[in-house]
This record gives structure tokens, C-alpha cells and sequence, in this order.
């Protein structure tokens, strides 16, 4: 099998590894990055509708404790706008009984992006050559060797695909998910292993809904499209529109925990009937609906991520570890984040740290 060589391989296309390659780019280093999926993004996903992205991962950033995200968005020329906050919420108690409440300003106050969160990652892949980014190519393997690291491209159950060797490599995928899907030579110690199945992956147990509108009828009956639900199935739900006029959108999170969780077509159903009594009539025909289950995501959740995680963990490197293999191996994603680990904030200051050390 050719062997390709590099300086430096990074694992996974999320918005860590881009951003990483990017800056390495900019240093006109030799890389490759390797992206299980046929798509980069990772966790962020906006899938189009006539010129609007619905944001099925995360949607927010908050420009006043963000400053790495804030940066990015002026770079790259993008926008963004105010979480639409202007009127009254919708609660829901857990016998389905619903009523109207006073608003719940997000604090600190949450922005979206014009674009949709993908835009972050499109404009980055603008300005990385072509030939870095391999999509289609999940790593099984990575090994240990005198003068750098090999990584084995493929599946478990088939022949293995391609092997590239490197001096040093950025593993930028959630810890848990590397540690139960990657086979590592020699063998990481017990400790940072278990160190790495116990960092839950922020998000992945979860499923998003999006709906779309040509009309906010919510808004003129004086609703913000906040609501909050104990019997679900969104269990908290935030007006998703664009920032002026159409479309107007309604999302939300699934509330029922994965394991639960009935099939996409059930779930929509059970959302829209959910949306015709907080939102009336029309909130039930919508022109668009996305509907995302991350926990059915192979290159995203792993089986310790079906329960549901209702706090925010404290996230850290590994064990403690930012690097191991002298040097050789080195961790970005945001699980691996001493500060605002599991948001994008994080994604983007662990690769800026993995950066520095490879450089
Ligand atoms: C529903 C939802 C809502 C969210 N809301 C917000 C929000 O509002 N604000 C916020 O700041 N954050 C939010 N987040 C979190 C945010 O999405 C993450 O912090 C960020 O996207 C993580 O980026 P990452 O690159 O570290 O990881 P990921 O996006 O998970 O990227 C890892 C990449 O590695 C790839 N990969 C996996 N296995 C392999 C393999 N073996 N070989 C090669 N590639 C592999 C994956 O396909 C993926 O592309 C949300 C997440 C979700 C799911």
C-alpha cells in the first residue's frame, strides 16, 4: 500500500480541525486532514433552504464572553444578529397543559449568524487549499512510530483504505469517540483512556428540529416563540428567523432522551402537534421541516452518549494531557478545552493550542 507523507494530519473536519488546518495552512505547512464524513462541519450542519440555513447543531454564539469566535466572524466577513427575544413565552407543564409566561432574555444574550454557523466553516475552507481536506476518510488506526506517527485509514471490518505517516498529528474529534472507535500503538495508558470515554461529547445525546415559515403568525399575537416544555416533545423552543423578514422559522430541542426517542416521522408529528398548541394553526404547516438526531450519529455519539447529560460538564485536556508520544500526538476538539469547552469557543481555542505546539 502507498504511504503518503506529511508534516502534520489532522483527525476530523469539525470546526477544530478546520480552523487548525487553516492556521497551518496560513504557515504554509505540508498537512492533510482526514474527515470521516462526506460533508466538514462535524457537529455544525445548516442545511439550505432558498438562501437560509436552518442550524440543526449549534446556532449560538455570545459575542460577550466569545472573543476567539467574535474574531473569527470579523475575518471571515460574516454577520451576525440577535436571538429574536420580543414578547411573551409558552409553557408547557408535564400533564400538557400549556399557558403563556413572561419572557426569558438569554443572559448573556445569544447572536446568530447570517448564513447559518456553517458559514464559519465555509469561509475557512475558502482559504485552505483544495487537496488538505479528505472527506470520506475515517481513521481506524493510528501508531506510533521512530520518526512520527502512521495513521490507517478505513473501517474495522474492511481491508484498510490508505496509510499516511507524519512528523506530528491533531487528533480534532470529542475524546470519548476517539478512545471507543480508534485503535491506538502502543497502547494509551489505562488512565487517559478512561479519561477520555468519561468526557462526554457536549450535545451528542441530543435531536434538533427546525421549521420554516413564510409568516410569523406567533409574532403578531404578541409571542416571542420561546417555550419551555416538561412533557415534550421539544422541550425548549426559540424563534429561528432570519434576521429580516422570511423565513421565519420555529426550532428547537428535543426534550425525550435518546433512548426514548421514537423514529423521525413520529417525532415530527408528535413536534407539530406540540407547535399547534403553543403557537397556533399555522405553526403547524410549516414550508420546511429538518429534523437531526446526533445520537444516531456514528461519527459523532457512541454509546455512553444515549443517556441524557442535562448539565454542562467542566471540560479539560484529557487526563490533563494537551500532548502525548513526545510530542508526536496532539489534542484539539473542544471536549479537550480548558475554557468554554463543548461550545465553539472552545473548538476554536484547543486548535489554536494544538497550533502552537506543532509549529
Ligand atoms: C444540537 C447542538 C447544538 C449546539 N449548540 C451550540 C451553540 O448554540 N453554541 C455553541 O457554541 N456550541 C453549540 N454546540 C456545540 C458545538 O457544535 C461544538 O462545540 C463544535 O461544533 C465542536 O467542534 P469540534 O470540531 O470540536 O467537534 P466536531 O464538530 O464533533 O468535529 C469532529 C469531526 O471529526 C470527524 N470524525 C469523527 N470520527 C472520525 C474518524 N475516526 N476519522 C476522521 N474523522 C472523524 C467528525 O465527522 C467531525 O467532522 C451544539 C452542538 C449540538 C450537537
Amino acid at each position: 500500500m502507498h504511504t503518503k507523507k506529511v508534516d502534520i494530519i489532522i483527525i476530523g473536519g469539525g470546526l477544530s480541525g478546520i480552523y487548525a488546518a487553516f492556521l497551518l495552512a496560513a504557515k504554509k505547512k505540508s498537512l492533510v486532514l482526514l474527515e470521516a464524513r462526506s460533508r466538514v462541519g462535524g457537529r455544525i450542519l445548516s442545511p439550505e433552504h432558498q438562501g437560509f440555513f436552518a442550524d440543526l447543531g449549534p446556532s449560538w454564539y455570545w459575542p460577550m464572553v466569545n472573543p476567539k469566535v467574535n474574531a473569527l466572524i470579523q475575518t471571515l466577513g460574516l454577520k451576525g444578529y440577535s436571538q429574536f427575544e420580543t414578547g411573551l413565552g409558552r409553557f408547557q407543564a408535564k400533564d400538557g397543559h400549556a399557558e403563556t409566561i413572561a419572557g426569558y432574555p438569554m443572559n448573556p444574550p445569544g447572536w446568530r449568524l447570517a448564513g447559518g454557523m456553517i458559514s464559519l466553516v465555509k469561509g475557512l475552507c475558502a482559504q485552505i487549499p483544495k487537496d488538505i481536506i479528505r472527506l470520506n476518510h475515517p481513521v481506524c488506526e493510528i501508531q506510533r512510530r521512530d520518526n512520527g506517527v502512521q495513521v490507517i485509514v478505513g473501517r474495522h471490518d474492511q481491508e484498510p483504505r490508505c496509510q499516511l505517516q507524519a512528523s506530528r498529528i491533531i487528533l480534532a474529534l470529542p475524546p470519548r469517540l476517539a478512545a471507543g472507535s480508534i485503535l491506538f500503538t502502543p497502547d494509551l495508558s489505562y488512565t487517559l483512556t478512561q479519561a477520555m470515554l468519561k468526557a462526554s461529547t457536549w450535545m451528542a445525546g441530543h435531536a434538533k428540529f427546525f421549521a420554516l415559515y413564510d409568516k410569523a403568525n406567533w409574532r403578531k399575537i404578541g409571542l416571542s416563540g420561546q417555550g419551555f416544555s416538561l412533557c415534550g416533545p421539544l422541550g425548549e423552543i426559540h424563534d429561528g428567523s432570519c434576521e429580516v423578514n422570511t423565513p421565519y422559522g420555529l426550532t428547537g430541542f428535543v426534550g425525550i432522551p435518546a433512548l426514548r426517542r421514537k423514529n423521525r416521522e413520529s417525532m415530527i408529528q408528535a413536534i407539530l402537534t406540540q407547535l399547534i398548541l403553543l403557537y397556533g394553526q399555522q405553526a403547524g404547516q410549516p414550508v420546511s421541516i429538518d429534523y437531526q438526531d446526533w445520537a444516531k450519529e456514528e461519527f459523532t455519539a457512541t454509546e455512553y452518549d444515549q443517556r441524557a447529560v442535562h448539565n454542562h460538564p467542566e471540560f479539560h485536556p484529557p487526563s490533563g494531557k494537551t500532548s502525548i508520544w513526545d510530542g508526536r500526538f496532539h489534542f484539539a476538539g473542544t471536549e479537550t478545552a480548558d475554557h468554554l469547552g463543548g461550545y465553539l469557543e472552545g473548538a476554536l481555542s484547543s486548535a489554536e493550542r494544538a497550533v502552537s505546539k506543532t509549529i
